[in-house]
């Protein structure tokens, strides 16, 4: 099994260590070249969503990542990589838009953007949830399921083969959305 991580910006390396962790073979995808190795499944990282929207357009790799995507490639976002697979995003432009949820940016506002909290996921159990300048999903569509939430706001979900958090899991030690993530992988 082959991770390809995005590596354009923002908490990639922490993604790569966590997969290390549970010994899978993982990549970065940095150009669209990259796109043409043979990979299983793909994160997209936390950082500046809006940063990652438009170099992934000049890197050339947008449209191949959302080809990939509705054909059923297993993808976790985390953060700014849940904005970039919601459809709508509120407080910003959609990127991929191939998930059926309302993503709202730097939801928490300023002061709150940054906090960390232990509360349920779906299946898993409580584990630890570290939050950075986050969005919370404002919709969660038809079509997908909500796997957890804190203090009534929805901050991961799936739909089929993608996944979605808010928080960043990769922060913490707990590898257990990681392995929920690789268990969606065929
Ligand atoms: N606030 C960032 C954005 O809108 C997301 C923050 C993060 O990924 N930690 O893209």
């Amino acid at each position: 099994m082959v991770v390809a991580i995005l590596a354009l910006q923002g908490a990639f390396l922490e993604h790569g260590k966590m997969l290390d962790k549970l010994g899978v073979e993982h990549f970065e995808i940095r150009q669209a070249k990259d796109l043409k190795k043979h990979f299983d499944a793909l994160i997209l990282p936390g950082g500046e969503s809006t940063v990652m929207r438009k170099l992934m357009k000049e890197c050339g790799l947008y449209e191949t990542i959302v080809e990939k995507i509705k054909a059923g490639l297993p993808v976790y976002g985390t953060c700014a990589g849940l904005i970039l697979l919601a459809k709508e995003v509120e407080g910003g432009e959609p990127a991929l838009g191939t998930m059926n949820i309302v993503a709202k940016r730097n939801a928490y506002g300023r002061q709150l953007g940054s906090f960390y909290t232990e509360s349920e996921f779906k299946g898993i159990g409580k584990i630890p949830m570290t939050f950075i300048r986050a969005p919370y999903i404002e919709t969660a569509g038809e079509g997908t399921e909500v796997l957890a939430e804190v203090d009534g706001k929805i901050v991961a979900a799936r739909q089929g083969n993608q996944l979605v958090t808010a928080f960043h899991p990769e922060l913490n030690e707990d590898t257990s959305v990681h392995e929920y993530f690789l268990s969606m992988i065929a």
